[in-house]
């Protein structure tokens, strides 16, 4: 819907906007079903956002999008930064729905190693978009869209299925204790078949259940951890390994974490990083590895660059590490020549 206000300020669009989203957003009975709005509405201010109908009502559009983004049911004014995301959001989120059929999509592999004797125990799978004008676009960006579309069910299987088959393959090579971690996106974790896919995928590529790893963000599972302690639990009853990603970043209930069926605890990078310099870094880092030790998990380290996070990390005892220092993700020819060597 569009509505023109003639006369008013920011203030008196501001006013009407949030009496709109007051009413609107009232529920309403549909059968015994009750339903609930949640409008975004965005603003533009003739002539500093449009001289024109159509530039207002571009620049409107633009500024409803990010009130969507950030949450809905509000309002928000047209800035000019909006512009060239709102454009480069709506490309992205047309053009990704034809990225799978297109071959778009790449899995890149990082190296996990054991502390212990070097070795590489297994891989992250990364996803990558080559976009044909718009080059390579990082998952932090396209994966928020893709779940806001439901394309990353598609997708997320996709991934599951390509990391799995790519792990078999080098399992077959004579490669033992190879564990393949691939990320897991909230809207996955939730969906009611996550367990018959994972199944289904394994059986299909003939990987071994114990060789597959799901990492889940620690705050997708503290978001609902009653839920997460569920489905944890029927993974783990089938074999299947969780980890919990970017541990330390997400707020994490102690007396949930201790019902976790989780593995391993990915230490987030932004406290690997000054590890070396800041003293709180260095306590939250040997604090983690001490508590994931005593509820009978590993620790992982994520974004390792140099040799002194690396001696800090063992020196503490953490069991492996992951990062730059190592490795950068490799495509899946380069991993196996990294392998090899
Ligand atoms: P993540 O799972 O925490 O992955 C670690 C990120 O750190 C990766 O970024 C990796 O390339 C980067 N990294 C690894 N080592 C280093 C290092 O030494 N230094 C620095 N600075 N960075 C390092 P990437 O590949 O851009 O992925 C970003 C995030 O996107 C991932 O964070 C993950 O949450 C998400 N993601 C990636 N692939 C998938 C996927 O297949 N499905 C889902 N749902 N999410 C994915
Ligand atoms: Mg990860
Ligand atoms: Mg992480």
């Amino acid at each position: 819907f569009i509505l023109l206000l003639p006369g008013v300020d920011a203030n008196g669009a501001a006013k009407v906007a949030r009496e709109l989203i007051e009413a609107v957003a009232l529920p309403c009975q549909y059968e015994v079903h009750e339903l609930i709005a949640t409008p975004s509405t965005g603003i533009a201010l003739y002539p500093e956002g449009g001289e024109d109908m159509e530039t207002l009502s571009t620049h409107a559009d633009a500024a409803m999008y990010q009130a969507k983004q950030a949450g809905r049911n509000d309002f928000r004014f047209f800035t000019p930064a909006m512009q060239h995301d709102s454009v480069r959001h709506l490309r992205l989120a047309t053009d990704l729905r034809h990225a799978l059929g297109r071959n778009e999509l790449i899995l890149n592999y990082q190296p996990q190693i054991a502390m212990q004797n070097g070795r590489v125990i297994g891989a992250e799978a990364l996803l990558r978009w080559q976009h044909p004008e718009l080059g390579l676009i990082s998952p932090a960006e396209f994966i928020p869209i893709a779940e806001n579309s439901g394309l990353i069910i598609a997708i997320g299987e996709w991934v599951l299925r390509t990391a799995a088959a790519q792990a078999k393959a080098w399992l077959d090579t004579g490669q033992t204790e190879f564990v393949m971690a691939v990320n897991l996106s909230a809207v996955q974790f939730r969906h009611a078949e996550l367990l018959q896919r994972i199944s289904a995928i394994l059986k299909e590529t003939g990987l071994p259940a114990q060789a597959l790893e799901l990492e889940l963000t620690e705050a997708v599972a503290m978001d609902d951890p009653q839920a997460a302690v569920a489905v944890m639990d029927r993974l783990h009853e089938h074999g299947i390994r969780m980890s919990i990603d970017d541990f330390g970043t997400g707020y994490s209930s102690l007396s949930y974490l201790k019902r976790f069926k989780v593995y391993k605890l990915k230490i987030d990078q932004s406290f690997v990083r000054d590890i070396g310099s800041d003293p709180e870094d260095k306590a939250i880092v040997t604090a983690i590895i001490n508590m994931a030790s005593s509820l009978g998990m590993h620790t992982i380290a994520e974004g390792v660059e140099t040799a002194e996070q690396l001696a800090f990390l063992r020196l503490h005892g953490c069991d492996e590490v992951q990062g730059y220092y190592f490795s950068k993700p490799l495509p899946a020819e380069a991993f196996g020549e990294f392998l090899k060597n």
